[in-house]
C-alpha cells in the first residue's frame, strides 16, 4: 500500500448468472494497474458499496445502463485513499468517493472523484445515508411521493439505506411512516430506533392482516422497493390519488422467469384507474443535477441532529464480497451493505 503500488486484486464477471449469483459466475484475479495519465489518481479502496442495482448490471437484459462485460471488473462505488495523483487539486492521503469497482486498488480520472471531509461525517456515509441511496430516498419521496403532513407513507426494505431514509424523511415532513421489513429484529428497530409509527414483518403468516391494521386510514404514498407479495398486499390499501414512486423491485432480481399464475395486469390497471393512482418509475440520476446539493445540505443537517439515523452492515475483507452480495439481495443485511477492505 505505497504510492508505488502496481497491482490490484479484483473480481471480474466470469459468466452471466442464472438466478442467484454463484461463486463460479465471478473470478478473483491479480491485475496490473495502468500508469497514471494527466488528472488521474492511484487509489486504495477502503470501503466498497454493495447495492441491489449490481444484480441488474450482471444480466444481459436491456436496462438503463450497459451491463458489465464478461471478464471485466465488477462496478461499484468506493471510498478510497489517494496514494498518488497527477492532479494538483488532490494530495496523497485525501479520502475520496469514486467508482473504483470490486477491487483493492484502482486508477481513476479525478473528475469522477469527490473529496470527502472525514471531520464532517464518517467517510463511509458517502456510500449510504449521505450518498446515492440517501439521495434516492430524498428525490423519489419528495419529488414523486410528495407526502403532506398527516398522510401515510409505506416503504418496504425499510431497514436498508433507501427505505430507512424514506421513512425518516417522511416523518421529518410530518407524515406517518409505516415500514415493512423481514423479521422481528428489523421490525423492532424501525419503531424503537428510527421512530417509524408502525412496522410490519413481511415474512409473518398474517402479514396482510397486520399491514391492514397498521394503515387504518389507507396508504397515500407507497415507496416501492421490492414488488412481489408485498406489492400485492399494499395495492388494495392505496387511497384515491395515492402516489407510488417506483424505485426498485428487489424481490424480482434473482427470478429467472415471471411467477406462474393468471395475468393480473388488467386488475392492476383497474386499481390504478379507479383510484387515480400515480405510478412513476425513476432512476435517481435524473434528479441528481438539480437536487443533489440541496439533498446533501438537508441530509447532513438531519444526520447531525439525529432526525436521520443510519445503520451500516459491514463485512470485513475483500474475500467475503460474494457472500455479502448474495446476502444483501436476500435480506441478510441489516443496514447499508459495505465491504471494509482497508483502514
Ligand atoms: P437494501 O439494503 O434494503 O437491500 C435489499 C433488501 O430488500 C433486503 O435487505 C431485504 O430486506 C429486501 N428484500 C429482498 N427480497 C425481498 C422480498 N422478496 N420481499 C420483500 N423484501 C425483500 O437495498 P437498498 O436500500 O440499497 O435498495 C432498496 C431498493 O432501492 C432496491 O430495489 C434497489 O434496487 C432500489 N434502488 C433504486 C434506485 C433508483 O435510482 N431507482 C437507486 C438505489 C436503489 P428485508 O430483510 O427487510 O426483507
Amino acid at each position: 500500500m505505497t504510492s508505488e503500488q502496481q497491482t490490484t486484486r479484483r473480481i471480474v464477471l466470469a459468466a452471466r448468472p442464472h438466478g442467484e449469483p454463484r461463486d463460479s459466475d465471478f473470478r478473483f484475479e491479480e491485475a496490473a494497474l495502468p500508469e497514471l495519465a494527466d488528472r488521474e489518481a492511484l487509489l486504495q479502496t477502503l470501503d466498497l458499496s454493495l447495492d441491489p442495482y449490481m444484480r441488474g448490471r450482471i444480466s444481459a437484459a436491456k436496462s438503463y445502463a450497459a451491463p458489465v462485460e464478461i471478464d471485466h471488473t465488477m462496478v461499484g462505488a468506493t471510498v478510497s485513499r489517494v496514494l498518488r495523483t497527477t492532479d494538483s487539486a488532490l494530495a496523497p492521503g485525501d479520502v475520496v468517493l469514486g467508482y473504483g469497482g470490486w477491487q483493492t486498488y484502482s486508477v481513476e480520472r479525478t473528475s469522477y472523484l469527490r473529496k470527502l471531509d472525514p471531520a464532517s461525517a464518517p467517510v463511509s456515509t458517502a456510500l449510504g445515508v449521505l450518498g446515492m441511496p440517501g439521495f434516492t430516498a430524498y428525490a423519489g419521496l419528495l419529488t414523486i411521493g410528495r407526502p403532506t403532513p398527516g398522510e401515510t407513507v409505506v416503504v418496504a426494505a425499510a431497514t436498508g439505506p433507501v427505505g430507512s431514509a424514506v421513512g425518516q424523511i417522511a416523518k421529518i415532513k410530518g407524515a406517518r411512516a409505516v415500514g415493512i421489513a423481514g423479521g422481528p429484529e428489523k421490525v423492532a428497530y424501525l419503531t424503537e430506533e428510527l421512530g417509524f409509527d408502525d412496522a410490519v414483518d413481511h415474512r409473518a403468516d398474517d402479514f396482510t392482516d397486520r399491514l391492514r391494521a397498521a394503515v387504518p386510514d389507507g396508504i397515500d404514498v407507497y415507496f416501492e422497493n421490492v414488488g412481489g407479495e408485498v406489492f400485492d398486499a399494499v395495492l388494495p390499501r392505496m387511497n384515491t390519488h395515492g402516489r407510488i414512486p417506483l424505485c426498485g423491485l428487489v424481490a424480482n432480481y434473482n427470478l429467472t422467469d415471471l411467477p406462474n399464475g393468471p395475468d393480473r395486469s388488467g386488475a392492476l390497471m383497474g386499481q390504478i384507474l379507479t383510484r387515480s393512482l400515480t405510478v412513476r418509475g425513476f432512476i435517481q440520476t435524473e434528479f441528481a443535477e438539480d437536487q443533489f446539493g440541496t439533498f446533501l445540505d438537508d441530509a447532513t443537517g438531519w444526520v447531525s441532529d439525529r432526525s436521520l439515523k443510519y445503520r451500516e452492515h459491514v463485512i470485513e475483507g475483500f474475500d467475503n464480497t460474494l457472500d455479502a452480495f448474495r446476502g444483501m439481495l436476500s435480506g441478510k443485511n441489516f443496514g447499508k451493505t459495505l465491504v471494509h477492505i482497508a483502514d
